[in-house]
């Protein structure tokens, strides 16, 4: 009877945690909200949905934002997450920038910096600017919305053990073996997160982007490298050993260039801002004329993907042909994936989604020519809301996911207001 009774109580609880987090998300996705219209999307009777939101107002998660009068029946007061529940820190740290933004709970931006930095520095050196910019962060979070830390995340371009919060291999970077979540912790208290920066901006499209209203998201971030993450019923795939989502490492090429995780002909060889800059260099090589020799002063070694974006919109040959080039292999590798998994959406990221106008008719002509029929008019294939931001919007969305699936478990951080 003892277990039973255990049972039931435990069940209660879990029940009670599922009804808080569908609360939580219908505000977060719908906001502001009535509570006649939480009964209505998550189907529970307005008496549990008054008691629930009572604990969500109670725990600061959300406040009342006012009375709307639509005009029948009494005026209902419309919900929304609290901005003062307190503030949450994202970071990234790429090959040549970090990026750091602080938010507060709603998530509105507070504090936004990115710094350029030299390639190849010693990972000591960029870790000490980015806990400086944290800091500075978190004095200004602190400031508008007192000191309740939510949580910091931090993505990178590799592989990460994401339990221990550990860097394993980053090869843009050619970092190894760094324990982030171990230095952060010395320095921040606050829940930690440390991951690949796509897994980081796939969650960032699904709560933040053009992925809101989809559960099954594969992401591709298309930059210096070629990152990858997905999502399944809403939650990151992260395979057995964490390693999940290296579509950038798939072999498009057998025969292909040496990829810096030192295979040969990986997708990333055919489909990152790497091989477009080596597209360039060869036409220009063989002779063709560009204006942007021009805009990089005749030194190719100041090429960047704005100025090759920028020479493709004013219809500069080698430029639009080069980015046409990168377009056909992505969409050849995203037929690939559409046919192995079909999500109900691939969101395309990275600098390189910056030249979509461009890119999209090159990857739909594939799309047409590989996948299969039923596959691809399922799949949709969209641009990334979030731009440059999408890895720093997924940090806050990885601290929103933690809170938000587990409120009642979570509800200790407001123990000390
Ligand atoms: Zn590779």
């Amino acid at each position: 009877m003892v277990g039973k009774q255990k049972y039931q109580a435990g069940d209660q609880t879990l029940l009670r945690q599922i009804n808080l987090s569908a609360i939580l998300n219908h505000i977060r996705i719908e906001t502001p909200i009535s509570r006649a219209v939480l009964a209505e999307r998550t189907g529970l009777n307005k008496a549990t949905i008054s008691n629930l939101v009572n604990e969500l107002i109670d725990k600061k998660f959300v406040k009342e934002l006012g009375v709307k009068n639509s005009g029948i029946g009494r005026p209902s007061s419309l919900l929304v997450l609290n901005p003062e529940a307190g503030f949450i820190l994202s970071s990234e740290i790429g090959v040549d920038f970090i990026s750091v933004i602080g938010t507060d709970f709603s998530p509105k931006i507070l504090f936004e910096v990115t710094r350029k930095i030299e390639p190849n520095l010693d990972p000591a050196i960029v870790i000490e600017m980015l806990i400086s910019i944290l800091k500075k962060a978190q004095n200004k979070c602190t400031k508008s919305v007192g000191n309740n830390f939510l949580g910091l995340a931090l993505g990178v371009p590799g592989l990460v053990d994401f339990e221990s919060g550990c860097l394993l291999f980053a090869p843009n970077l050619q970092w190894k073996d760094i324990p982030l979540k171990r230095i952060l912790s010395s320095e921040f208290d606050a829940p930690i997160f440390v991951d690949n920066e796509a897994n980081l901006a796939t969650l960032g499209e699904y709560f933040f982007g053009n992925a809101l209203l989809y559960d099954d998201v594969l992401y591709l971030s298309v930059g210096v490298g070629l990152g990858g993450g997905m999502l399944r019923e809403g939650q990151l795939l992260r395979g057995v050993g964490g390693m999940a989502g290296e579509f950038g490492h798939m072999t498009a090429d057998p025969n292909g260039e040496i990829c810096g995780c030192g295979n040969r002909g990986c997708w990333e060889t055919q489909a990152s801002q790497k091989v477009l800059f080596k597209y360039v260099h060869e036409a220009l090589a063989k002779g063709e004329t560009s204006i942007l020799q021009e805009s990089c002063g005749h030194n190719l070694d100041l090429l960047n993907t704005d100025l090759i974006i920028d020479a493709a919109k004013r219809n500069d040959r080698v430029a639009l042909e080069s980015l046409k080039k990168v377009g056909r292999h992505l969409g050849i590798g995203i037929s690939s994936l559409i046919n192995a998994l079909n999500p109900g959406i691939i969101v395309l990221g990275g600098i390189l989604s910056s030249a979509w106008e461009i890119l999209e008719p090159e990857i739909n002509q594939e799309l047409t020519n590989r996948a299969l029929y039923w596959n691809r008019e399922s799949t949709k294939v969209v641009l990334g809301k979030n731009g440059l931001k999408s890895c720093v919007m997924g940090g806050i969305a990885t601290v929103y996911q933690m809170i938000l699936s587990e409120p009642h478990n979570n509800s200790h951080i407001f123990d000390n207001k």
